[in-house]
């Protein structure tokens, strides 16, 4: 009989959490649209609304403060803009400045043009560098509009968390706007929007065990908002037209609130599967590369490299021993390219990494499998300097 497949690739995309599978089953049942003012309109609007409660506390937000989306991309679509509507004003954002490590739905900019766009470094370590960021405000020419920042809670690759709160003040000392992509840290880490006194977050329900396609962007009030992205029935207070996804929505919430409720717990179970996995892999193979081990990470996440393993090859062997996990970033089509993570820390991003993430059902039999595969497939390798 074949072993049972262990998932190790949370970062990629979470099993539901079952109070999320609960909500979402039972949600689908209800016939009304949450728009309708009768009672089977009221009843999914109900839905919609404790949702929008349950999304809201996990970021310490305001519920009147969340739209809802069909995802974080599309989220980072909307907010990444230079046309912001303050009331019944318009006001200009002339610059986007963004990470070098930013996830590909940050990354491509949104609405604004290449020219509009300029990367910010990240150290070694892969954390942002707060003096380049210093930098690259003070040179920010405000004749063309205010700066946007966007930099990301942590890191979907590494796992590493960035100086998001630092990051912010600064933001604010030049006046400008500061966007969060929160995705991987959401629900493993505490996220405050007031705290982190940032302008907007973005956040998804698939990272968090919720269903697939809903996200939400955040803001910290409601007068300044980007332009809507999606015209039409005027849903979401006109901010993103469309009939709501109820189901998905009610799964989002009931991720959101086991995730809170579950989050320092989850933590350090986590955190001590991660370092029985990493304390293994060393011992497996003591020339393992251990990205951003001594910096602060999510505590699911494990981005290694192992020298003289490719990592499309690793990520096979992994799967043919029945786990999964990933070769750099896995939200494009299966592709395997060079890491931009790995690139930007000056690391030589030819060398290859995977990433194991854990989550909430990953125990410790999962992780032993996990180290057995890596044993062999460590073993298997050639030898530094072997002919090809
Ligand atoms: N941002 C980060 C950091 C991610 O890891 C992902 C998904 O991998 C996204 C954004 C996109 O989220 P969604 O799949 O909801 O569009």
């Amino acid at each position: 009989m074949l072993a049972p497949r262990v998932y190790l690739d949370w970062n990629a995309t979470s099993p539901l959490h079952p109070r999320a599978r609960d909500a979402t089953t039972r949600a689908l049942d209800l016939i009304g649209n949450p728009n309708s003012v009768h009672g089977e309109g009221r009843a999914a609007r109900a839905i919609v609304e404790a949702a929008r409660r349950q999304v809201a506390a996990l970021v310490g937000a305001q519920p009147a403060n969340i739209v809802f989306t069909a995802s974080a991309t599309e989220a980072a679509n909307m907010v990444l803009t230079p046309d912001f509507r303050m009331g019944r004003k318009t006001l200009a954002i002339g610059h986007l400045y963004f990470s070098a490590i930013e996830h590909p739905a940050v990354r491509e900019g949104g609405q604004f043009s290449p020219q509009q766009m300029t990367e910010i470094p990240v150290t070694s370590k892969g954390v942002v560098d707060l003096d380049g960021l210093a930098r690259l405000l003070s040179s920010h020419d405000r004749s063309l509009g205010l700066p946007m920042v966007a930099i990301m809670a942590a890191n979907n690759e590494t796992g590493i968390v960035q100086p998001v709160k630092e990051a912010a003040a600064l933001v604010k000392l030049h006046g400008g706007l500061m966007v969060v992509d929160a995705v991987q840290a959401a629900g493993r880490l505490v996220v405050d929007i007031e705290d982190l006194a940032v302008d907007f977050l973005i956040i998804s329900a698939h990272k968090i065990g919720g269903p697939k396609g809903a996200g939400a962007l955040v803001s910290r009030g409601e007068i300044l908002m980007p332009k809507p992205l999606i015209h039409g029935g005027g849903q979401e207070k006109g901010h993103r037209s469309g009939t709501e996804n109820v189901a998905a929505l009610a799964g989002f919430g009931a991720a959101a609130e086991a995730a809170r409720e579950e989050m320092s717990k989850a933590g350090h179970r986590l955190h001590e599967l991660r370092a029985r996995l990493e304390d293994g892999m060393r011992r497996a193979a003591p020339d393992v590369i251990i990205h951003g081990e001594d910096t602060e990470r999510l505590p699911n996440t494990t981005f290694f490299s192992l020298p003289g393993l490719k990592s499309e090859t690793g990520q096979i062997a992994f799967d043919l021993e029945g786990i999964s996990v990933s070769a750099g970033s896995a939200c494009s089509s299966g592709k395997v390219g060079e890491s931009h993570v790995l690139s930007a820390m000056g690391c030589d991003a030819r060398l290859g990494a995977l990433r194991i993430s854990l989550g909430f059902s990953t125990d410790a039999e999962h992780i032993d499998a996990a180290l057995a595969a890596f044993a062999k497939i460590a073993g298997r390798r050639k030898p530094a300097g072997a002919a090809a």
